[in-house]
């Protein structure tokens, strides 16, 4: 009998992603994602294979998946600036309700959970580079308030069922990661600088380019969630590549990478936009054996080539995806 396992957000950069690897590794896998910001593109090879289902859902709405489950993974959530501000409340909901209702069916299944949560528990951070045990500083009302407190709440609640129910759970603090399948007008800032450079427009990049971030590629992001699921720490753990860069050496790398000859152009820096953000990996490689694999110039180089195979079309259609026939009042 194959284990079976349930993720959320399945047709999103992540989600698309765990199904790969858990089909791989000879799982059942069934998917949900209710598609405002994930694309069946992501996961349309799956669907000839008798191990993948696919569930066209909102979760949170009341989920049920027939028959038993050993896994689920919650990867639902727009999670990116430019989607909190178009569809706050669902960011909101789906970290809060959905991650309850998740919770409800792992416990009902008698399943083991794993929550995905973010760097931006931490908010701005005060401490660097950060590690699990800081508390994080976090505008509960700016705009990517919606994003961070649910996240925050979803590791609450998440606590609660573990220590009140016993469940079995788990929590990954994610950091920045990309790769193939990111949408290209998500507005994050690799698939927008890799837009502009296949489209021949400026980069641009958002204040002075100073802030910082560390990018961690979606294979190594994958191995370190899938040993969490696997081993017996139920606390968060950073999981991320601790390689920084500013954002503006980042923009220089990738017009030596595309050969663009476009130049830097400089906009407003949003709101409570973090100044640095590098994950402490000390916990992941102490109880995981974990740590990235992937330098950021063969994984830029593999990104790239994603991002090159889109057609014309594709690449052009750079307006935000429009979410409002998808929004259930
Ligand atoms: N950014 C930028 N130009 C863009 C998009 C983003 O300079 O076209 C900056 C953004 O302000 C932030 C960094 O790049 O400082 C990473 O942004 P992203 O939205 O990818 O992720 P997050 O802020 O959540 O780390």
């Amino acid at each position: 009998m194959r284990k079976r396992v349930l993720i959320t957000g399945a047709a999103g950069f992540l989600g698309s992603h765990l199904c790969d690897r858990f089909i791989k590794e000879g799982f059942h896998v069934m998917g949900i994602d209710n598609l405002i910001t994930g694309s069946l593109e992501n996961i349309e090879h799956l669907f000839k294979l008798e191990q993948f289902e696919f569930y066209h859902h909102d979760v949170t709405k009341f989920v049920h998946v027939p028959g038993n489950l050993d896994y689920i993974l919650h990867f639902a959530s727009p999670a990116s600036p430019i989607d909190y501000l178009k569809i706050p409340i669902q960011t909101l909901k789906v970290g809060s309700l959905g991650t309850h209702n998740l919770l409800g069916l792992a416990k009902e299944k008698n399943a083991r959970i794993l929550i995905a949560s973010t760097s931006e528990v931490y908010g701005d951070p005060l401490v660097h580079p950060q590690t699990e045990d800081y508390f994080g500083n976090v505008n509960t009302i700016g705009p990517r308030g919606v994003y961070d407190e649910a996240k925050r709440f979803q590791e609450s609640i998440t606590m609660a069922y573990h220590r009140f129910h016993g469940l079995e759970t788990r929590i990954v603090r994610i950091f920045n990661t990309y790769g193939p399948r990111m949408r290209l007008n998500d507005g994050r800032v690799i698939p927008a600088f890799m837009g502009q450079a296949l489209r021949g427009e400026d980069l641009t990049i958002f204040g002075d380019g100073l802030q910082t971030r560390s990018f961690c590629y979606v294979d190594d992001q994958i191995e370190g969630i899938y040993r969490l699921l696997m081993s017996d720490y139920a606390l968060p753990v950073n999981i991320g590549n601790d390689d920084e860069i500013t954002i503006k050496e980042f923009a220089e790398e990738i017009i030596k990478l595309t050969g663009t000859d476009q130049k830097i152009v400089y906009k407003e820096l949003p709101i409570d936009d973090p100044m640095q953000r590098k994950p402490d990996i000390s916990l992941a490689k102490k109880i995981l054996g974990w740590e990235a694999k992937v330098s950021r110039s063969e994984g830029m180089k593999r990104t790239y080539a994603y991002f090159k195979s889109l057609t014309k079309e594709q690449l052009h259609k750079s307006e935000h995806k429009d979410f409002s026939k998808h929004i259930v009042k």
